[in-house]
């Protein structure tokens, strides 16, 4: 079950039994307004920590710090964190104090953009201060308080507010767009990490191609890796409709950039998740481009979620590639993974008995396999027994 509004309101109203209040914030209540599905759901709480872990069984202190808990109720996790405001943030990075205080206005005043800036009571009433529902209708993105000074405290609030751009399809209010271009270098203070969660959100928002050139024009790229040193990858890629870091590291890479997979993982610090993503669909691409492998083993070996991301590079680099004709294909493959196959590793342990357990092991499966998966062989146990058998010991031995 994914979090959802009831359980949460449950959460208040037993903190409102134990004397504390909390109200359901930020994202939570946009969405709701706006009938996007729910993600995560915010809590905040005039209760610390401490308070939180006395008042609920399960909890895990993710940050008690900086005052924030998770809750586990009925299976979900919800984060909850004390009512706070946020002074001097000398690094561009994390405020240097953190005042935990009473009242959900104060709250409210720290974060980024009005329609964050809003909150539900126990009696799921709006509480909204800074007129962020009007901002919803009116699909605005707009600071809480002056841009300038709300993005000197923190510049990821930049690449925020055009993330949101995109996902949300909305405007960018007049002053915010103003304070993007005056504060944008601030962007280098950023760690990579944290521009790179935005970076991807903004690219899988549904308003990207209007935004993408937008922080072209607002000189954003100068302050993403890679695209800093080739200024035209951004203003290029909303034209190919790629929606992904590994789409657009190996779109790039076919069209003969010298940046590497490595390299991409290196400076944009992406996860191992993306890595294995973008080197799997790379593989793929090309070998399908250098004609290298039979298309069946190629299909069978980019894991089965990453085959829209073939589809869309696909189309990126103009090949004429039939979308139900490749789910087609791939559904009749005979095996779709290793454990498929009618003949594992014991079975050709027993079909050359004396054999020194080795590399010769998985060398011989992936033959097996490939044969399978190409259908010059079927995956009937007594067949492939007597295929291997007709191998020449040498072969395997050497
Ligand atoms: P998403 O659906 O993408 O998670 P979200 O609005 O929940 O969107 P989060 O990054 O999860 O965004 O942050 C939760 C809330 O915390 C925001 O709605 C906002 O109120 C506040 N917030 C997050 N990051 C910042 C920031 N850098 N500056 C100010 N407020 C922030
Ligand atoms: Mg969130």
């Amino acid at each position: 079950m994914k979090p959802n509004l009831k359980h949460a309101f449950e959460i208040i109203h037993n903190i409102e039994q134990k004397g504390g209040r909390a109200h359901i914030v930020g994202g939570a209540v946009r969405d709701a307004f706006l009938d996007r599905p729910l993600g995560d759901i915010d809590l905040a709480s005039s209760f610390s920590p401490d308070q939180v872990m006395q008042a609920f069984d399960k909890v895990i202190p993710v940050g008690a710090e900086h005052g924030t808990v998770i809750i586990r109720y009925k299976g979900e996790s919800y984060e909850i964190t004390t009512y706070r405001s946020e002074t001097e943030y000398a690094d561009y990075r994390h405020p240097d104090q953190v005042e935990f205080i009473d009242s959900i206005e104060d709250d409210l005043a720290r974060r980024d953009f009005t329609i964050n800036a809003m909150a539900f009571n126990s009696a799921a009433e709006l509480i909204d201060p800074y007129g962020g529902k009007t901002d919803l209708e009116r699909k605005i993105i707009r600071a809480v308080g002056v841009p300038e000074e709300r993005f000197k405290e923190d510049p990821l609030r930049i690449l925020r507010a055009l993330r949101f751009a995109s996902q949300l399809r909305f405007n960018l209010d007049e002053h915010l767009l103003q304070a993007i271009r005056v504060c944008a270098p601030l962007l280098r203070y950023i760690s990579v990490e944290r521009k790179a969660v935005e970076f991807e959100k903004l690219l899988a928002g549904v308003g990207y191609k209007r935004i993408l050139p937008l922080c072209f024009s607002l000189k954003i790229g100068s302050f993403l890796p890679i695209f800093n040193k080739e200024l035209s990858l951004l203003k290029k890629l909303p034209a190919y409709n790629l929606r992904n870091m590994a789409e657009v590291i190996t779109f790039y890479l076919m069209q003969g950039s010298a940046f590497t997979v490595h390299d991409w993982v290196k400076e944009w610090k992406l996860s191992n998740r993306v890595k294995h993503e973008a080197l799997h669909l790379y593989d793929a691409v090309k070998a399908i481009s250098f004609g290298t492998e039979d298309y069946d083993w190629i299909l069978y070996q980019l894991p089965a979620h990453l085959q829209v991301h073939l589809i869309s590079v696909a189309k990126a680099l103009d090949w004429k590639i039939d979308e139900s004709q490749l789910a087609i294909r791939y559904e009749k493959l005979p095996i779709k993974s290793k454990k498929e196959l009618s003949f594992q590793a014991e079975d050709l342990i027993q079909a050359f008995p004396g054999s020194e357990k080795g590399r010769w092991i998985g060398d011989s499966l992936q033959r097996i396999e490939k044969a399978v998966v190409l259908k010059k062989i079927a995956n009937e146990y007594q067949a492939i027994k007597e295929w291997v058998h007709s191998w020449n010991r040498h072969e395997i031995d050497s």
